[in-house]
């Protein structure tokens, strides 16, 4: 039988700002941290026009824990300037990452449907080696999060743990690991062994949850609450948790449907479910 911990308390339980989107993140770290919410992902859009020394402190003040950054990637493009800009792009999450005390940045890989998706990947290897000494020199590594593959045709070239796994072996950098989310990776048959591969060689970084909520009405906003969906989320918890994790579930939600509710409300829905359903 699977061992898996109870999530009894929220001393493990981290938002994504994105998850309560209407919020700012002033209102976003105070609603959290009276929630009992420990970690917080930032998504780049809430520090934009802000000083980043505050916006670190703000969540620290507030006794949050900055998880992630999210999120750099979109290295491939058929245009040579556009690739460069993306390198840029992604030097200055970096920056920022280091700045709010994120230990990484989530990476959505990219895909330019103009190209073929062997075109992307080279790309995509090309893009992440060329921030690696940067992000060793930030102490911020770099998490490729595998994508589900209906995003392939123009948000992220690579679909699969074998895929981010075989990546990162090939460009084999210790600040290089991965970001398993449930929503992407659930449907695979090879999930737990290249969950355990991941844990094995020291690069499985976050985890994120949600449920996969049918019928799916819009490709990118309509997850699902955890245990509105098919998503059995505590056994692949569990498989993540015998690698050795021992950081955070972060629950990340894009939902046109909850984001037109109350947020207190959801907010309220997100710990309950977190409890039951994770
Ligand atoms: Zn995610």
């Amino acid at each position: 039988m699977q061992v898996v911990s109870e999530l009894t308390d929220t001393s493990r339980l981290c938002l994504h700002t994105i998850t309560t989107k209407p919020w700012p993140l002033e209102i976003a770290v105070e609603k959290y941290a009276a929630a009992g919410v420990h970690g917080i992902t930032v998504w780049r859009q809430w520090l934009e026009g802000k000083s980043l020394e505050k916006s670190r402190r703000l969540i620290s003040d507030a006794g949050l824990q900055v998880v992630s950054l999210c999120r750099g990637g979109f290295f491939p493009s058929a245009n040579a300037g556009k690739r460069q800009e993306a390198i840029a792009e992604n030097l200055r999450a970096l920056d920022e990452a280091a700045a709010i005390g994120a230990p990484w940045v989530v990476l959505v890989c990219g895909a330019d449907p103009s190209q073929s998706l062997i075109d992307s990947r080279q790309q995509i290897f090309d893009g992440i080696s060329a921030c690696l000494e940067q992000a060793q020199k930030l102490g911020v590594k770099l998490a490729i999060e595998p994508l589900h593959p209906m995003y392939a045709g123009d948000r992220s070239a690579i679909n699969t743990m074998k895929q981010a796994n075989d990546l990162c072996e090939l460009i084999d950098h210790p600040f290089l690991g991965v970001a398993v989310d449930v929503y992407h990776v659930w449907w695979d048959p090879d999930l737990q062994k290249e969950i355990e591969r991941c844990g094995r060689a020291g690069r499985l970084l976050a985890f994120h949850i949600c449920d996969w909520h049918l019928p799916v009405e819009d490709l990118l906003n309509d997850r699902g609450l955890m245990g509105e969906g098919c998503i059995n989320i505590r056994q692949i918890r569990g498989w993540v948790e015998q690698t050795g994790f021992t950081g955070f579930n972060e629950v990340e939600i894009f939902s046109n449907r909850w984001w037109k509710t109350d947020m207190d409300e959801f907010l309220a829905a997100i710990l309950a479910a977190y409890r039951r359903h994770s």
